[in-house]
């Protein structure tokens, strides 16, 4: 399916409205938003009508597990702006999305292929949970299309990637690692919550299945959690009837939430990643930084990469302490700052800083090509819509904050 003759601004207020989850039946006019539908029974219209069942497909009243409007409105428009998708799962978390995608593409036996540089609740996934369904998993460097190749063996069924990397944040080529994976019948999942659609349509650059978190950038507002999968026919049904199967349901009043997310979520990346540049550009002017991982800042590793395949980024990016700076002194950082808080997720409204160490973060490569900065400790940050000079102005308090132990 094409994104349509409208460009992603458009799309973005055009998509899930159909007349059917706006407006009450046999009445005139409808309203902007699909209203929240509370229903776990939907009522047949007598016992001919329950014997003739109803399709597995969204906009087809059966139970309340299989949805409403208010859920197949938020499929649907996340299916719209997801060009090659047939259709879209929910789940109620991303975590809930990228196990119950894993868990309805392998069988014991299989081999996952896992990227390096994932997050941190996807290895556990791989690593550990699907182990106990006779699943296999290695890490892969991502960096290294050749060396995902040599792995791939008789067993391997699936490939996990995200890209830019969790927290050290490097860009993979996801377009060539995505290739070797179906030339060789693999199928190639891709966790894109960072760039969303509107950044990298993954689909299009040869991905089987796309996860988001939509907690993060379609949420927007730090209120909501959930997840999505969006895939083509045949994929998408094995996926929906593993979610089915595991008893999987949003509430309707969290789809409206991330629906009225989704509507503003373009001018929110594109304040936030303005932003957020402007930050990584004065951060990189700094002695207390070593580096600044945001490949979206001309100059920095991954940017070309970035460049080639992107057309969006987001205000998520990381960057590195000078060597000799300790976990006190970047503990008088971030407790200094008063615009940023302390705190997991991301894509909020609200700007948020977090420490992270990267030793543990890789298992293969330590570092991004062109950078090392040996045991420097690391801070990650969420730009949110505040002002820039704002949040500099904020950072430069932290490292003064730092300098006076
Ligand atoms: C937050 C996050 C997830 C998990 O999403 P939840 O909605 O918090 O379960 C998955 N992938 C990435 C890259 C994330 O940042």
């Amino acid at each position: 399916m094409s994104k349509g003759s409208h460009k992603d601004a458009t799309r973005l207020v055009e998509v899930g409205r159909k007349r059917e989850w706006t407006s009450a039946p046999g009445a005139k006019g409808h309203v902007v938003n699909p209203p929240v539908w509370r229903a776990s029974t939907h009522l047949y219209e007598d016992s001919a009508d329950l014997a003739a069942g109803r399709p597995n497909d969204d906009g087809h009243f059966y139970y309340g597990r299989r949805g409403g409007p208010t859920q197949w409105a938020l499929a649907d428009a996340l299916t719209q702006l997801e060009p090659g998708a047939d259709g879209t799962e929910l789940f109620p978390s991303g975590v809930a999305a990228i196990a119950g995608t894993l868990l309805a593409l392998l069988r014991p036996g299989d081999e996952l292929l896992v990227t390096d540089n994932a997050y941190e609740p996807t290895h556990h996934i791989a690593l550990q949970m699907l182990d106990q369904f006779g699943i296999t998993a290695r890490p892969f460097d991502p960096l290294d299309p050749d060396s995902l190749s040599a792995m791939i063996g008789e067993h391997t069924r699936a490939v996990m990637l995200e890209s830019p990397g969790s927290l050290t944040m490097e860009v993979c080529d996801v377009p060539a690692l995505a290739a070797i994976a179906r030339e060789r019948g693999v199928l190639s999942v891709i966790d894109n919550t960072w760039a969303t659609p509107l950044g990298f349509p993954a689909l299009e650059h040869g991905c089987d299945v796309a996860v988001m978190s939509l907690t993060k950038h379609v949420g927007g507002h730090s209120d909501v959690m959930m997840g999505s999968a969006s895939a083509a026919k045949p994929l998408i049904g094995r996926i929906r009837r593993q979610a089915q199967l595991m008893g999987q349901v949003v509430s309707p009043d969290d789809a409206a939430l991330a629906l009225r997310g989704l509507r503003t979520m373009g001018v929110r990346l594109e304040r936030s990643t303005r932003t957020a540049l402007t930050l990584a550009d004065w951060l990189s002017t700094r002695p207390e930084v070593s580096a600044v991982l945001c490949p979206m800042l001309p100059g920095a590793s991954g940017h070309d990469m970035w460049r080639r395949d992107y057309t969006g980024g987001c205000g998520l990016f990381s960057f590195v302490l000078a060597d000799g700076c300790d976990k006190a002194a970047r503990a008088r950082l971030l407790d200094a700052l008063t615009l940023f808080g302390i705190g997991f997720s991301w894509g909020g409204y609200e700007s948020l800083a977090i420490p992270f160490d990267p030793a543990p973060v890789h298992k293969l490569r330590a570092w991004p090509p062109g950078i090392d900065v040996g045991s420097g400790l690391g801070v990650r940050l969420a730009i949110g819509l505040e002002d820039a000079d704002d949040l500099i102005g904020d950072l430069a308090r932290g490292f003064e904050a730092m300098e006076t132990a």
